[in-house]
C-alpha cells in the first residue's frame, strides 16, 4: 500500500542518488589531481576574418583527457573547479600554457594571430589576478591576449566586473563579452564596460538562417555593437550560408566547425599558421 510503495520507491532514488554522489565525487577527486599535476591540455579554434578568409585570432579551449574517464568537457570540469573554488588556478595554467605558445609563434610565424582566453566570474572576485596575468605573459604585448567573458558572469556582480575590466584595459588586454545575447546586460552597462568585442552567441547564429527574426536579431546586435564601436565575431558558424550572411550583415569574424574545429596546438599550428 502507499506508505511502503513510498518506502521502496524512496529505497530506488536513495540507491541512484547514493551512485550519483560516487560518480561525482570520484570525478571532483581526478579533477582535483589532473589540475595538480598540471594535466589540463589547451586547444585552439581559428576566428575568420568573414572577408578575407584568413585566420586573424584563435580561442583557447581548455581540455581534460583522463585515462578511466576519458574526455570530460569543459562544462563539466569548469563547474568542479568553480565548485572546488580553484578556477582562478585553472585559468593561471589555461595563461601559462597559452603564453608559452604565443613566445614560440612570435619567434618561428612571421603572423601570429591574436589568442583569445576564456575567464569566469570566480576568477575577477580580487583585483590581484589581473596583476597575476600581468606576471605570467610578461615580454608580451598585452595586445597579443584578448580575455572573454560571458555576459551572465558579467552582470553577476557588475561593480567588481567593471573594476576588474577597466585594470585590464589599462594594462592594455583586449577583452570580448561572450555568449552575447543570451545574459542580461543593459546597454548601459555595455557602454560603462568598455570592451572592445561582442561574441555573438552560437544559438542565434544558427537560427539566423532559419527564421528571418533571428536573423534580424543578429543584424540588429550588429549595427549595435557597430554604434558603440565594438567589433562582433560570430560564434558556432557551421554551414557556408551562415558565413555568407554574417558577413553581409558586416560581421568582422566568425568561428565555428564550418572553417576548424578546435585544433590541438601541434594540428593549428600546421594547418593555420606560416612562415
Ligand atoms: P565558449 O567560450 O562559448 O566556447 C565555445 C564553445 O563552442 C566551445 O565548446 C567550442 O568547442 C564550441 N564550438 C565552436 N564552434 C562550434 C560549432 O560550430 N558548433 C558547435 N555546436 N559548437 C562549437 P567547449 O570547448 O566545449 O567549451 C565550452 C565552454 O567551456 C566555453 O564556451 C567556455 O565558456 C568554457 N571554457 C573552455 N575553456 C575554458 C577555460 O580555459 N576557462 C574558462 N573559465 N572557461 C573555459
Ligand atoms: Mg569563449
Ligand atoms: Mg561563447
Ligand atoms: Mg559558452
Amino acid at each position: 500500500y502507499e506508505a511502503k510503495q513510498n518506502g521502496l520507491r524512496y529505497c530506488i532514488y536513495d540507491d541512484q542518488l547514493a551512485q550519483k554522489v560516487r560518480d561525482e565525487s570520484k570525478l571532483s577527486e581526478r579533477f582535483r589531481v589532473a589540475l595538480a599535476n598540471q594535466e589540463l591540455t589547451v586547444h585552439l579554434q581559428p576566428q575568420i576574418d568573414l572577408q578575407t578568409g584568413n585566420c586573424v585570432g584563435a580561442e583557447v579551449l581548455c581540455r581534460w583527457f583522463d585515462e578511466e574517464l576519458g574526455s570530460v568537457p569543459p562544462d563539466v570540469f569548469i563547474a568542479i573547479a568553480t565548485k572546488q573554488g580553484v578556477l582562478t588556478e585553472l585559468g593561471y595554467q589555461v595563461l601559462e600554457k597559452t603564453c608559452a605558445l604565443i613566445r614560440k609563434w612570435r619567434e618561428r610565424y612571421a603572423f601570429v594571430p591574436v589568442v583569445s582566453v576564456n575567464i569566469g566570474a570566480q576568477q575577477f572576485a580580487s583585483l590581484e589576478v589581473v596583476d597575476e596575468f600581468v606576471k605570467i605573459s610578461e615580454h608580451l604585448p598585452a595586445q597579443a591576449i584578448t580575455f572573454e567573458i560571458t555576459e551572465s558572469d558579467l552582470m553577476l556582480d557588475p561593480q567588481q566586473a567593471l573594476a576588474v575590466t577597466e585594470r585590464l584595459r589599462n594594462y592594455g588586454f583586449q577583452l570580448a563579452i561572450d555568449d552575447f545575447g543570451t545574459g542580461y546586460s543593459s546597454l548601459a552597462y555595455l557602454q560603462q564596460f568598455n570592451v572592445d568585442i561582442l561574441k555573438i552567441d552560437m544559438s542565434f547564429v544558427q537560427a539566423m538562417t532559419l527564421d528571418e527574426q533571428s536573423k534580424n536579431l543578429v543584424a540588429t546586435i550588429i549595427a549595435m555593437a557597430r554604434t558603440l564601436n565594438l567589433s562582433t565575431i560570430a560564434e558556432g558558424i557551421e554551414t557556408a550560408e551562415q558565413a555568407k550572411l554574417l558577413k553581409d550583415l558586416g560581421c568582422q569574424q566568425g568561428q565555428g566547425y564550418y572553417f576548424a574545429r578546435p585544433l590541438s596546438a601541434a594540428e593549428f599550428e600546421q594547418q593555420w599558421l606560416h612562415d
